[in-house]
């Protein structure tokens, strides 16, 4: 019997992000394949991607809150 660990909002958050499918903002290639490349950095994180089509990167940041 394993207790399962309860999800942070963060957890949540990167959730979504992981299961939305990715959807450039700039020509709207969908790209279902490809992921977030993640990035912290003391209590931020920052999900990137780069659409292969145009090239065009998408920044999203979240800040965690102690
Ligand atoms: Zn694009």
């Amino acid at each position: 019997m394993s207790p399962r660990r309860a999800h942070s909002p963060f957890d949540r958050l990167r959730q979504t992000f992981e299961e939305a499918p990715l959807r450039c903002d700039a020509c709207g290639y969908v790209d279902d394949s490809s992921e977030w490349r993640v990035t912290t950095s003391g209590s931020r994180v920052r999900y990137q991607y780069c659409c292969p089509t145009c090239g065009a990167l998408d920044t999203r940041e979240l800040r965690l809150s102690a």
